[in-house]
């Protein structure tokens, strides 16, 4: 591959390779001033990570390719400096959103050779690409739609015929794992300390979205008294976390039960990597009995089966149900309005965001 395709392609192993076999150094890369227009351009694919959608458009279509090259482990080193799990998890996703965006219209011998950069035995068929099912499968795992599921999927000697649209999808999952699995990365302090002002800018960008999120609110919701379980799946699905079946549901069906609109709820599944917004909308619709049988969430003992039981705590002792210890937290809340006055077991820490409009909560995955 060139350099232009690699410049498309920042993450492929050879860009890497093609990044450390250059003269200069990182140390180079983030202070001189020939690399000012990288590091722009770095702290430009974050700030439109964070707003959405990474694209070319703010720097001009024309950036030098070795400038867009650079830029991706630059921007690598800047998350890894603000080390926020939601960044991590938004950059990632963008970046794997925008590389699908040229993967559609690639080359199919290109595609294939990507695959192989993530281990993917595909071949080009009459139409579209076999994968081999173990690939198929590996590739497929994060998918929640039914059309992704290998029981829906027609296999021929260990294969699978996938359209060119399924096989760049299947990349895009590949690629988005990957920038996740990676990051942060140890970054040394000095390097963070050559780029504080872009990090400012960024941490800034991101907070601002974060205020957006909370404004939204939900009226007489009070996130702050959700029980820990969904306090967990919310985080993960606002995070972009593709949630099981199960705990979509328990999720789903607990916001639904509190007073959420359906259409809260889609949107706050529209950072899934598959999300879907018809498909979602019908669900959720579902749940909330658009056939005439509304859900209510599971039992807490359903959900310790299902493995949807995160971090319990005092008052999960005395509750069987997770509506209950919502209900039973306010009433605590109500009682002793004061936030010093809650056990410390109760008090929410970390943090929760995401674009679905839920107030941010404070809260640590702790499992
Ligand atoms: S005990 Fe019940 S309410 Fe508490 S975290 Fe587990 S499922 Fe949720």
């Amino acid at each position: 591959m060139d350099e232009a395709r690699l410049s498309e392609y920042p993450f492929l192993t050879k860009a890497a390779e093609y990044v450390a076999g250059m003269d200069s150094t990182i140390d180079e890369i983030l202070v001189s001033r020939g690399y000012d227009t990288a590091r722009s351009r770095a702290k430009s694919r974050l700030i439109q990570a964070i707003k959405g959608e990474i694209t070319k458009e703010d720097l001009g279509l024309n950036i030098p390719e070795l400038i867009e090259l650079l830029s991706y482990p630059i921007a690598r080193i800047l998350v890894s400096c603000i080390d926020d799990a939601f960044l991590v998890r938004r950059y990632a996703l963008a970046e794997a959103k925008f590389a699908n965006s040229k993967l559609e219209k690639e080359d199919d011998n290109i595609l294939t050779e990507i695959g192989r950069d993530f281990n993917i035995n595909a071949s080009i068929a009459e139409k579209g690409f076999k994968i081999h099912f173990t690939d198929y499968i590996r590739g497929a795992a994060g998918m929640r739609a039914l059309k992704w599921k290998l029981v829906n999927r027609r296999l021929e000697s260990g294969y699978v015929n996938i359209t060119r649209e399924q096989y760049a999808r299947l990349l895009q999952e590949a690629i988005r794992a990957r920038i996740i699995k990676a990051l942060p990365l140890d970054v040394p302090d000095m390097f963070c300390q050559a780029m504080a002002d872009d990090i400012k800018e960024i941490r800034t960008c991101l907070e601002e979205i974060k205020k957006e999120f909370d404004e939204e609110g939900f009226g007489e919701v009070e996130p702050g008294d959700f029980p820990p379980c969904i306090v967990h799946l919310l985080s993960s699905a606002q995070g972009g976390v593709n949630l099981a079946h199960s705990a979509r549901f328990a999720l789903t069906s607990f916001l639904l039960n509190i007073g959420l609109s359906v259409d809260q709820v889609v949107q706050m599944f529209n950072v899934s990597p598959d999300f879907n917004e018809e498909m979602t909308h019908y669900q959720v619709d579902h749940i909330a009995g658009s056939t005439g049988t509304s859900y209510k969430p599971p039992s807490c003992t359903t959900m310790i089966t299902y493995g949807n039981c995160y971090n319990k705590d005092e008052i999960c002792r005395n509750i069987g149900h997770p509506l209950s210890y919502y209900r039973k937290k306010k009433k605590i809340q109500q009682e002793k309005p004061a936030e010093s006055a809650m056990p410390e077991s109760t008090k929410p820490e970390g943090t929760i965001d995401g674009n679905s409009g839920v107030k941010k909560l404070d809260i640590k995955n702790k499992r």
